[in-house]
């Protein structure tokens, strides 16, 4: 199949989140398959200085945006194993510090700059020649990728055979913007209603995805029961019981070029399951060393990464991280990049505690790697979690994963049971409700099993680090979503033209 991915964000030319993994090595495993895979995303400041050559392809367009033409290129570099990207360049919307938003403020762009993006998309798929099966469009940003495709260019020469598939990353960034911005869409007012594009008198482009595509995934099969309902369906529950024949969850990969510890380049020492214990340990002590904690090889160590918001938990972690720093002799490593509250939080805490509590507030892919490494066990006590990458990347690691029962979290993770460590199945720590005492208690089950019963801890680690959570089994199921998206786009096609005839 010929498929256009479409994102706002692609490692390693633009990322903030596990959007811009899936846009790197989705596209690969498909590529593995046999098909013809490329991927169109902003030319911001930061992918066009990502240190990979940028060739003009001398491809060129003009898209009206309100009541302006606006002028656009595509620009060409190769992500891993050469799969085709496409910097669609823009330098007016794309050359600016960040991807969305700054000093906590969204541009005030963002919607102009994404309907250039989507109307920039469409255009894309004749420039670069047409017959394309599939576009791929994710979250808001492409949000009108799906519209523009099935009410202005389904029946231009070209485009008939190409099918639409949509995917939700996450429920809670829905790109609502105040209802005039309709107009830079230069579509008709007439779809500006409930059951389409307007979400309480406003324009919704996540909902504008939802009802446009042929099919719709998100990103675990969990997360697509409870987006069907709320609170996770952030109001647009609704919208996707109607749309709950097409929707599928499919669990993102892992890249294993990028998180295996036995070829890792960020840490100190190599391991696999074989002799995760020496590697570990080694990785434990620099990873200490360069948190500045003290260097104790027995003391179990939690780490934690991810954006600091409230999505990720940090509110439960804030109250447990004080109640037990001055008395549980545990080590926390903090790696994360967000809001100020948190940041103040975290940053008091360690300063309170410097000998157990360490935070750094960067984007760091060399600290994450070795904080996947070192510490004993990651801690992901999100509210809600679409997929979420970095407890399969502590499953990886031997790193025993600590989790909220949701979403992505709840299919990958095996909770240590007496049942499922006795079956042989137990991978991590499992808890709920969202509540302190739960995590307390699951993090209690979790340092009493590391202190007292290593025969079972190591048995927790080597099960984790034996799964296998690579693209290639996502792709399949993406390649089935693609061709039952097809199918259902030819016969929608059809009817839609014989009730115009
Ligand atoms: P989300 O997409 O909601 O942010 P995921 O767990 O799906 O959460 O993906 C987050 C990705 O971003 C992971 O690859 C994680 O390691 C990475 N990440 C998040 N914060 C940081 C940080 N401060 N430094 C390095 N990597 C980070």
């Amino acid at each position: 199949m010929r498929i256009l991915i479409a994102t706002s964000e692609v490692s390693p030319f633009s990322k903030t989140g596990g959007l811009a993994d899936v846009c790197r090595a989705l596209p690969v495993a498909l590529k593995r398959r046999g098909h013809d895979v490329s991927v169109i995303s902003p030319a911001y400041r930061c992918a066009l200085r990502a240190g990979r050559p940028v060739e003009p392809t001398g491809l060129a367009f003009d898209v009206p945006i309100g009541s302006k033409i606006v002028s656009g290129r595509l620009l060409r570099t190769v992500n891993d194993h050469d799969v085709p990207v496409y910097l669609v360049d823009q330098p007016e919307y794309y050359d600016r510090p960040e991807l969305y938003r700054e000093a906590g403020q969204d541009y005030a762009d963002n919607c102009e700059r994404f309907v250039f993006f989507c109307r920039a998309v469409l255009e894309s798929l004749r420039l670069l020649g047409g017959g394309f099966d599939i576009v791929h469009a994710n979250d808001w940003q492409c949000g009108l990728v799906p519209a523009y495709l099935r009410l202005e260019y389904e029946h231009t020469h070209g485009y008939e055979q190409t099918a639409c598939v949509f995917t939700i990353h996450n429920m809670s960034y829905q790109g609502i913007f105040w209802h005039w911005d309709m107009l830079l869409t230069g579509l008709d007012w007439k779809y500006f209603n409930w059951k389409q594009m307007e979400y309480y008198g406003q324009l919704n482009l996540l909902k504008t995805g939802l009802v446009f595509a042929d099919m719709i995934t998100t990103v675990s099969p969990r997360y697509a029961d409870e987006i069907c309902t709320a609170p996770h369906g952030c109001g647009l529950e609704g919208v996707l019981q109607q749309r709950r024949s097409v929707l599928r969850g499919i669990l993102n990969g892992v890249n294993y070029e990028e998180w295996n510890p036995q070829i890792d380049p960020h840490i100190p020492g190599r391991y696999d399951v074989t002799n995760w214990q020496e590697g570990k340990a080694k990785c434990k002590e620099a990873l200490q060393r360069l948190f500045g904690l003290p260097v104790e090889p027995s003391l179990p160590l939690i780490g934690m990464i991810g954006r600091l918001v409230d999505q990720k938990g940090w509110d439960l972690v804030g109250a447990i991280l004080r109640r037990w720093a001055p008395v549980e002799p545990v080590q926390w490593v903090v790696l994360g990049t967000g809001e100020k509250p948190y940041v103040e939080l975290l940053s008091q805490l360690a300063k309170e505690f410097p000998g157990r509590i360490a935070a750094r507030f960067e984007f760091s892919e060399p600290l994450a790697h070795l904080i996947e490494a070192g510490a004993d066990m990651f801690l992901m006590p999100s509210r809600f979690e679409p997929c979420g990458l970095n407890q399969l990347y502590s499953l990886k690691y031997g790193t025993v994963p600590i989790v909220h029962a949701t979403g992505g979290l709840a299919d990958t993770v095996c909770d240590a049971s007496e049942e499922n460590i006795s079956q042989g199945r137990a991978t991590g720590f499992v808890f709920e409700p969202y509540e302190a005492a739960a995590l307390e208690n699951a993090l209690r089950r979790a340092i009493a099993l590391y202190r007292n019963n290593k025969e079972v801890w190591a048995a927790i680690v080597t099960t984790g680090m034996a799964q296998d959570w690579s693209w290639d089994r996502s792709a399949a199921e993406y390649e089935q979503v693609y061709k039952e998206a097809k199918a259902l786009h030819q016969a929608a096609l059809e009817q839609r033209l014989a009730q115009n005839r």
